[in-house]
């Protein structure tokens, strides 16, 4: 998004004045993509997912690892590539013509030691495309491996476990305390460079007032102090006036804490983006995914490390939340409203706050009664001819002020582009996005999937996309409602935060996830479970009336909503309560398969995605947050005081190469002589294997010299 248009950034106060004219120029770029695409049609079901991964500089006897600072130089490595004709940098692809080929595309991400690839175009639902997600991922890591060099290793954690740590975690070193993030952990050079990404951090600063202020609990071992004080943080800068914000208490006891947007903006996720047929599918799909946000981030955790410590926590969401968050004072409520237009409860980079489809079945009851949004945009919005609920969605994110402003595109208005509308709508990090069409191509609707971790490999990364990928088309082809609160999201998004939140908490979630009036769903589930537990105002109530499918007033009362959910647990939300009241979602997906025309080997293969999902969620195996809790609990060098030490971290990283290396040689994972391994990917690729081939992986190859167990 407008990477390549350099220009001159503005400074925040500089910014500040002119953000009222980006908001405006904003919603009018976006009634204009309203205008011209809300009736489109029949676009093609497609979708696309990004895995980010980290640079590291790893050697096999140097205890210390380096973050590798190398994205420009690696970027440039594969825009050279002959073999590749410049098609896997997004930036050559307009002097080649489009992309024809279909090689993955990397891309630049915040962090200089990040990258992100896509596949090279988005693909199809045709179920043996789905198979081709996995190699396609191995291909892209196989890709940027070659364009590194030799000690260098693109890996999928999501947090690198001691950026900011004390001493050199980046190659090559640079102090820290730079005037862009005035970090006292991390160096300004740990952002990509361009323009963009240092300005956003900075202006993020100077918005607050204060540095971000991104703690997160300690993990208390038995030799962790208690109360605990986080021994890397300086009390005596006097650099930067922000130096003064641990000496105001932005440190607080039991806490690991960081202050800089590279501690969030810094880690890696998997998220994946459906191209709706037009645009109520598109609102639908919104609406659906929405509530499933908590839940696949509370089952794909992977993140219990940060800078050198055992975290209290297992996700990385609130923490990117709170490296970008640019509220002032006033704004969050700790000063009165002055300058400020409005309080904001949330960061913009937070679960999501609205609801946007035309859907009878969602109620009033639903939505957020305490969201803000610009009541004149709203109305610009309704003048322009969008309807009030899409136009209110739009005017909660358009509360934001725009953060990064060149000079140069504020000279005339262009009404065939989409830059001020994206300024700030993809500066809005929530769960999920509606992405509109943008203004040059042919392209429809779309819904972005956001919450998800990275996870360590392909074969797991495959496995949640394929399975989202599954779901939407059960939540289209069986019309389901996964309709709660909105309110009951956030609840739900701070849940999965907890330590293994995937066994221990509860979630908020739809006890009755069918259509009231007989549908496809009823069909396949047979009566007990479309019917047999459809309470009597089950689906946002109302009386039905013959012949139509919803409650004929939208948003008309019902039975009382906090009847229609419950508090469950990830593995009966995933896998079915006991009691069969609730189906599970990796039944509906297998329901849905079986309702439509699978070959028995493609069927095979995806099950062995849905049985990783299912087992995680029953616990069965590991999520990689506990699975690394483990490699760290039993090394020898960890003294159980939370303190993950360069050599923990040497051979934590060292595992997870291996564990990729080996995936890469198409070997089976079981026979890697790493107990561990087994609680995290299962024994072996069951589902479709054979005899043979769990001969093999009990014979075992040789093991690796990386063993987490030891
Ligand atoms: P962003 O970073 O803004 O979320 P990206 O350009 O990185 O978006 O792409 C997100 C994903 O969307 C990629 O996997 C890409 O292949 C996919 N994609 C591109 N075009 C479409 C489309 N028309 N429909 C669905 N997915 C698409
Ligand atoms: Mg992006
Ligand atoms: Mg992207
Ligand atoms: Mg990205
Ligand atoms: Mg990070
Ligand atoms: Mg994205």
């Amino acid at each position: 998004m407008g990477l390549l248009a350099l220009g001159t950034a503005l400074e925040w106060p500089e910014a500040k004045k002119r953000a009222d004219q980006v908001r405006e120029w904003g919603i009018k770029q976006l009634l204009e993509i309203w205008s011209k695409a809300k009736g489109k049609e029949r676009d093609a079901l497609l979708w696309g997912d990004e895995v980010e991964y980290l640079v590291v500089n790893y050697k096999k006897d140097n205890p210390e690892v380096h973050l590798s600072l190398r994205q420009a130089e690696i970027l440039t490595a594969l825009a050279a590539d002959k073999d590749l004709d410049g098609s896997c940098v997004p930036a050559l692809q307009d002097a080649h013509s489009k992309n024809s080929s279909t090689l993955p595309v990397f891309h630049p991400e915040f962090g200089r030691f990040m990258l992100e690839a896509t596949p090279g175009k988005p693909w199809g639902i045709g179920f043996k495309e789905l198979l081709g997600v996995e190699p396609d991922m191995k291909l892209r890591r196989k890709i940027a491996k070659e364009h590194m060099l030799s000690s260098e290793y693109p890996i999928t954690l999501t947090t690198y476990p001691r950026l900011g740590a004390p001493g050199q975690f980046t190659d090559p070193y640079y102090p820290p305390s730079g005037d862009k993030l005035r970090s006292q952990f991390v160096p300004d050079e740990i952002a990509n460079p361009h323009i963009r990404f240092p300005t956003l951090a900075a202006n993020i600063r100077s918005r607050r007032g204060r540095k971000v202020q991104v703690n997160v609990p300690i993990f208390q071992d038995k030799h962790t102090p208690n109360p605990w004080k986080d021994p890397t943080v300086n009390y005596d800068l006097h650099k930067f006036p922000e130096d003064d914000d641990v000496r105001n208490g932005a440190a607080p006891d039991n806490f690991i804490h960081m202050d800089a947007m590279a501690f969030g903006m810094g880690s890696c996720c998997l998220q994946i983006t459906f191209q709706a047929k037009n645009i109520n599918e598109g609102r639908t799909l919104y609406d659906q995914l929405s509530p499933l946000g908590p839940i696949m981030l509370a089952l794909t955790a992977a993140t219990p490390i940060y800078k050198g410590f055992l975290a209290g926590t297992d996700v990385r969401w609130n923490q990117i939340s709170r490296a970008v968050d640019c509220r002032t004072p006033e704004e969050l409520g700790e000063k009165p409203l002055k300058n400020d237009r409005w309080r904001i409860p949330k960061s913009r980079y937070a679960s999501n706050s609205t609801y946007i489809s035309l859907d009878h079945r969602l109620r009033e009851e639903y939505m957020d009664p305490d969201l803000v949004f610009d009541p004149k945009i709203k109305a610009e919005l309704i003048n322009g001819g969008m309807d009030d609920r899409l136009a209110t969605h739009f005017a909660h994110l358009f509360i934001r002020d725009p953060i990064v402003i060149f000079e140069e595109d504020l000279q005339e208005l262009d009404l065939s582009k989409t830059d001020h509308f994206e300024n700030i709508q993809s500066t809005n990090w929530q769960h999920m996005r509606f992405k509109p069409p943008p203004a040059e191509n042919n392209i429809g609707w779309r819904v972005e999937f956001r919450s998800m971790e990275i996870q360590v490999t392909d074969f797991e990364n495959a496995a949640f996309s394929v399975f989202m990928v599954l779901l939407t088309r059960a939540i289209l082809s069986f019309d389901l409602n996964f309709y709660i609160p909105i309110k009951k999201s956030d609840e739900n998004m701070e849940r999965a935060h907890n330590l293994d939140a995937v066994l221990k908490d509860t979630f908020y979630f739809r006890k009755n996830v069918f259509p009231s009036r007989p549908s496809r769903a009823n069909t396949v589930f047979g009566d007990d479970m479309a019917n047999g537990t459809t309470a009597p105002n089950g689906n946002g109530g109302g009386s039905s009336r013959p012949g139509s499918r919803y409650p004929s007033r939208p948003g008309s009362p019902g039975g009382p909503v906090e009847l229609e959910y419950a508090e469950m647990s990830i593995d009966e939300i995933i896998n079915g309560s006991a009691d069969g009241e609730f189906p599970g979602l990796v039944p509906i997906v297998e329901s849905y398969l079986d309702s439509v025309n699978v070959d028995v080997e493609t069927r095979c293969e995806l099950a062995t995605y849905l049985s990783l999902i299912s087992k995680r969620a029953s616990g069965e195996l590991d999520t990689a947050a506990r699975w690394i809790r483990r490699f760290v609990a039993a090394h020898p060098a960890y003294r159980q005081d939370s303190v993950v030490g360069d050599n923990i971290n040497h051979d934590l990283i060292g595992a997870v190469i291996a564990l990729c290396e080996r995936e890469a040689a198409g070997r089976n994972f079981a026979g890697l002589g790493i107990q561990g391994l087994s609680r995290l990917l299962g024994r072996f690729r069951g589902g479709c294997g054979s005899e043979a081939e769990e001969m093999e992986v009990e014979n075992g190859a040789a093991p690796a010299a990386v063993d987490e167990d030891t």
